[in-house]
């Protein structure tokens, strides 16, 4: 395991020697302790940064240059598969098939924009018909330049992989700040890049406190553009450190998204799409689908399969076979959801089940994922997101009614319907007010697909091209061609 700051190609000791503890959450052991980067630190690899994008020449590389790093680093992550997943795991709780699946899709986005970066070279530039034709003109994308990318503790290598391959595809170079809770694997990229020759500067990765750390990285005008996932507060302050030197800025916030169920579907099946958009990864997923709107003629036998269900996901150790919900990820997170769960019934909400310490655990932040009924609209638990297994399931009657209390949220990051109507399916889609929509699924997510949320949930988008755009910017070339003097 990996503990110091890899900054300018190199580990290197923080400047002030600052540490924090690493703990396992099923066993609330410390396993490791890393580094805590100060902005004195941050400012090293900023200049690094810089260097390697206005000097080194990492953005004059061709994009077929720069995708072989990054088809490295995805071989990298595949040959360590197994440890990585391992070691995410005993970091973040989550069991291991999942933790897997997430470096399979880390190793999977470097791939993925290697080939973005490839096709680049094919269309380096666009034409623009001018009305006016004694001039040409075309457009170019270039790269941003230095990025600073900060990154939650729920998906820990693939949300790294989700800033630092487009980063490095579009041709910036990247300063990049792993949540403090999960650092392991973050690191672990970095000796991966490393070994497949990464030059110096392009990437680093310091890990340390948000407050610290993190606001050095936002506040350092050696950076052009920040790129965040996390929490809508830490979201606002991302975005007002921006607004102060017009740093480019995308966002990927939190959400409260919606799953309405039609009478007609299946209701084995929506059991299924419903569990696992919000039992995932313990429910702490920003898309998790955590207000499921039932239509009413089939409500009472939807809730009871969703009950029995819920009752049988086997909790443990994330490193146990056939666990399929591990522990929160800290105590906090831990004391949060128990005091969200607590909150609403307080305020009349039904613990259908759930709601709980499961029997048998002594140590460890473990939950049973719980179902809340009966809870009034403006409880913190249906309008707030608790990032957590805990679902609320509400009846509706007519569609109407559906897709307003699903857009009835201040958030817009995602909604799925299931219905074996197509029409009604689309036309719903087509209503809910959020940037990523399921139909008769929730959760699937594809590497080439946009992601991101509308209202408070977030500003650009991740993932496909779009993705890439967020470290690009268009650059007009306009020339006079005419012979007539002008
Ligand atoms: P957070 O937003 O506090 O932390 C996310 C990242 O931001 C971490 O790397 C953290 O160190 C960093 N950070 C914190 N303060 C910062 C600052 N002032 N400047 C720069 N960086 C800073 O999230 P959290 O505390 O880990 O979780 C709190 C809540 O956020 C959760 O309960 C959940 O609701 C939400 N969350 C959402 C997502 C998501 O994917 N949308 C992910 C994790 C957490």
């Amino acid at each position: 395991m990996r503990s110091e700051l890899y900054i300018d190609g190199q580990w290197v000791k923080p400047i002030k020697g600052g540490t924090c503890d690493v703990v396992n959450p099923a066993t609330e052991e410390v396993i490791q302790t890393i580094a805590a980067a100060t902005a004195e630190d941050v400012d090293v690899a900023v200049k690094a940064a810089r260097r390697a994008f206005d000097k080194d020449g990492w953005p004059k590389l061709s994009g077929a240059q720069r995708a072989q790093y990054l088809r490295a680093i995805a071989s990298g992550i595949r040959a360590r598969q197994a440890e990585i997943a391992r070691l995410e795991v005993l970091d973040n709780g989550k069991p291991l098939p999942e933790a897997d699946w997430d470096i399979a899709d880390a190793a999977g986005c470097f791939d993925f924009y290697a080939g973005l970066a490839e096709q680049r070279d094919n269309n380096p530039e666009e034409t623009i018909a001018l009305a006016d034709d004694r001039f040409t003109s075309k457009a170019v994308k270039e790269p941003v330049g230095v990025a600073g990318a900060i990154i939650p503790w729920n998906y820990p290598l693939l949300m790294a992989a989700w800033k630092v391959a487009p980063a490095l595809a579009a041709g910036c170079t990247i300063v990049l700040k792993p949540a403090e809770l999960t650092s392991l694997t973050a690191l672990e990229l970095a000796a991966i890049a490393d070994e497949a020759g990464l030059p110096p500067g392009v990437l680093n990765i310091l890990t340390g406190s948000g407050s610290v750390a993190g606001q050095a990285i936002i506040d350092h005008k050696g950076v052009d553009k920040l790129a965040f996932t996390g929490s809508g507060p830490v979201g606002s302050k991302i975005m007002a450190a921006a607004a102060r030197d017009i740093k480019r800025v995308s966002l990927e916030l939190g959400g409260k998204s919606p799953f309405v169920v039609f009478e007609d579907a299946d209701i084995d099946e929506a059991v299924e799409w419903v569990m696992f958009g919000i039992f995932w990864n313990q429910g702490q997923v920003c898309s998790a689908t955590s207000r499921v709107l039932v239509q009413e003629a089939i409500y009472e036998r939807f809730l009871a399969r969703l009950i029995e269900e819920t009752n049988r996901i086997r909790i443990g150790n994330g490193l146990e076979e056939g666990v399929l919900l591990g522990p929160l990820v800290s105590k906090r997170q831990y004391e949060q959801v128990l005091a969200a769960i607590e909150s609403a019934r307080n305020a009349g909400a039904t613990v259908a089940c759930g709601g709980n310490r499961p029997e048998g655990f002594d140590k460890g932040y473990y939950l049973r994922p719980t179902v809340l009924t009966d809870v009034p609209l403006d409880c913190d638990a249906w309008v707030e997101e608790i990032f957590g297994p805990v679902v609320c399931v509400r009846p509706f009657k007519m569609e109407e009614e559906a897709i307003e209390l699903a857009n009835d949220s201040r958030f817009g990051l995602a909604a799925a319907v299931m219905s074996r109507d197509d029409v009604r399916a689309e036309r719903v889609a087509a209503a809910f007010r959020a940037g990523i929509v399921w139909i008769n699924c929730s959760q699937p997510t594809f590497t080439e697909a946009p992601w991101g949320g509308y209202k408070e949930s977030g500003i650009g988008r991740e993932l496909g091209r779009w993705g890439l755009d967020n470290y690009l910017e268009t650059k007009q070339i306009t020339k006079y061609v005419s012979e007539d003097p002008w």
